[in-house]
């Protein structure tokens, strides 16, 4: 699956179910409205990103 950015920032978090599905979770969203907590992949640009050092 491609992933874009999300995949390289720093507020990603993925969430593995028991039955081995992986969502991606925008740790963001938590705090500010503008972002959606599962944003639609790939992202390919997004005011939120910061690269995960
Ligand atoms: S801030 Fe943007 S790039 Fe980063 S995880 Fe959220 S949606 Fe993806």
């Amino acid at each position: 699956m491609k992933i874009g950015l999300c995949q390289t920032c720093f507020y990603m978090r993925t969430v593995e179910t028991k039955r081995g599905s992986v969502f991606y979770l925008c740790a963001l969203a938590k705090e500010d409205s503008r972002f959606s907590k599962y944003p639609s992949l790939p992202v390919l640009s997004c005011l939120g990103y910061e690269k995960k050092s």
